[in-house]
């Protein structure tokens, strides 16, 4: 039997779990890695669209993604190191998010105004002007496609809210692989192929985790960032008794088609569009490609798992007709091919769809989990959260009492840890979709 040892392990080597390693790492900690797949990335990580926005319904979630993503934008200084595997690519294209009630703009642009988060507010005819090809119509609320109001013509015209230095990353499993690199480069080590099935404790507190083939790892500190899988473990752990926010694995599909002719144009590429008023959200791709994801709009069925194993990960002819066509309504000369092209992949949804970056009641056991479909952008600034919370605590802080607080090295901005407390009260202002 081989036993590693080792300051800290991280269960899971998705992009949290890679940048939580990255910075633990760098924190002078002995790290271990250990994910059941072949590499960095190769769970949720890698079905993500991986879009960077900043539209979030509290401070702490916009500070964090405007942090992150002057990381993106600089992605060789923030890894301290040039990958021989490539490097992801931050592609700023902006984003246009469509007025709508549920993430009103009355709520966000207060928040981007004490963040610096640059924006314009958009009337209809300037929205129509700046992407065009685009139909204003006010469509709430999305609907069934066999809905016979789905056709209906809009009564209203819609506005929306830009912001320039928005965008998404080329290539989300690239990314996580590059932050394993830059762990490893830093001193960490990964394990994979290898199913953590069992959590080690010693004197009431975690001492490690056991494999599947036998071998184990002894760590004083164990990091839960296993995705989807994240509220399995947390039982194998045996904590959850004080959470007030639960996570929960769903389905998701995000499908490919050919971008609406006008899409890119003036050799820009077209920007992110978040759109609530229809249940979509779409991104443009390399090669003409245009990508289409939900927003759990209410008229769909959500796929909610028992275990995320379950997840068949082909697209699905209905709900590729669903979210294309309604991506259609908005494009009128998007095409709805015959047959689905896409992928599934799961989220890890919290109760309010905003992360937990904790400890828990068990001495040693920390949790990056609850990333509810919207937290690949953020997972630089993840990382660093998790380092600054684990090393605080186990020098003694009272985290639940004074939560730690994370100033960002490049925008200043200082996030209160608190906000991702496992404890929380659930926040009312959460739009109750990936949106969060
Ligand atoms: C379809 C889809 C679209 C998305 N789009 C966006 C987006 O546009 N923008 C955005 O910001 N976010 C987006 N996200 C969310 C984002 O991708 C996730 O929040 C992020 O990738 C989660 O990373 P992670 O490292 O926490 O989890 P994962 O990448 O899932 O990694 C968890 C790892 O843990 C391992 N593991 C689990 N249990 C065990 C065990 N017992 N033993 C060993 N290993 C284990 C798994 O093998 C896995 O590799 C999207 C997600 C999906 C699914």
């Amino acid at each position: 039997m081989v036993t590693l040892t080792a300051d800290v392990v991280v269960v899971g080597a998705g992009v949290i779990g890679s940048s939580t390693a990255l910075e633990l790492a760098r924190a002078g900690l002995q790290v271990v890695v250990v994910d059941r797949l072949n590499g960095p990335g190769q769970g949720s990580t890698s079905a993500s669209s991986a879009v960077v926005r900043f539209n979030y319904s509290t401070f702490p979630g916009v500070a964090a993604s405007w942090e992150a993503k002057h990381c993106w934008a600089a992605w060789p200084d923030h890894l301290r190191f040039v990958d021989q595997a490539g490097m992801a690519r931050f592609c700023r294209t902006g984003m246009v998010f469509l007025d709508v009630d549920v993430a009103p703009k009355e709520r966000i642009v207060p928040l981007f105004d004490r963040a610096g988060v640059a924006y314009e507010v958009w009337s209809p005819s300037v929205l129509a002007e700046r992407v065009p090809g685009l139909d204003t119509g006010r469509f709430w609320p999305p609907k069934r496609l066999d809905d016979e109001t789905f056709w209906a013509e809009p009564t209203e015209r819609l506005g929306a809210l830009w912001t320039p230095d928005a965008g998404y990353v080329d290539d989300p499993m690239l990314a996580a692989v590059n932050l394993a690199n830059a762990a490893r480069h830093a001193g960490a080590r990964f394990v994979f192929k290898s199913q953590v099935t069992g959590i080690r404790r010693s004197g009431g507190r975690v001492a490690g985790v056991d494999l599947a083939d036998g071998e184990r790892v002894d760590a004083p500190i164990v990091v839960n960032v296993a995705g989807p899988w994240s509220s399995a473990f947390n039982e194998m752990a045996g904590v959850g008794d004080d959470f007030t926010i639960t996570t929960r694995p769903m389905r998701q599909e995000v499908h490919f088609v050919t971008a609406p002719p006008e899409f890119d144009h003036d050799d820009q590429p077209g920007p992110v569009i978040a759109d609530l008023d229809l249940g979509t959200y779409m991104r443009g791709a390399p090669d003409n490609g245009f990508y289409v994801g939900g927003t759990e709009p209410e008229c769909d069925q959500m796929q909610w798992l028992d275990d995320p194993d379950q997840a068949g990960l082909d697209p699905t002819k209905a709900l590729f007709e669903a979210q294309v066509t309604r991506a259609a309504r908005r494009f009128g000369d998007l095409g709805v091919p015959p047959r689905p092209r896409g992928i599934a992949g799961v989220y890890d949804v919290a109760t309010d769809w905003s992360p937990i970056y904790d400890r828990t009641s068990l001495d040693g056991f920390y949790v990056a989990i609850g990333t509810s479909g919207n937290q690949f952008k953020n997972a630089p600034v993840a990382g660093r959260f998790m380092a600054q919370i684990i090393t605080a605590v186990e020098n003694g802080h009272d985290h639940d009492a004074h939560p730690v607080r994370y100033q960002g090295e490049h925008t200043g901005l200082t996030v209160d840890l608190g906000a991702f407390s496992r404890r929380r009260p659930v926040n009312p202002d959460s739009s109750g979709t990936v949106m969060g």
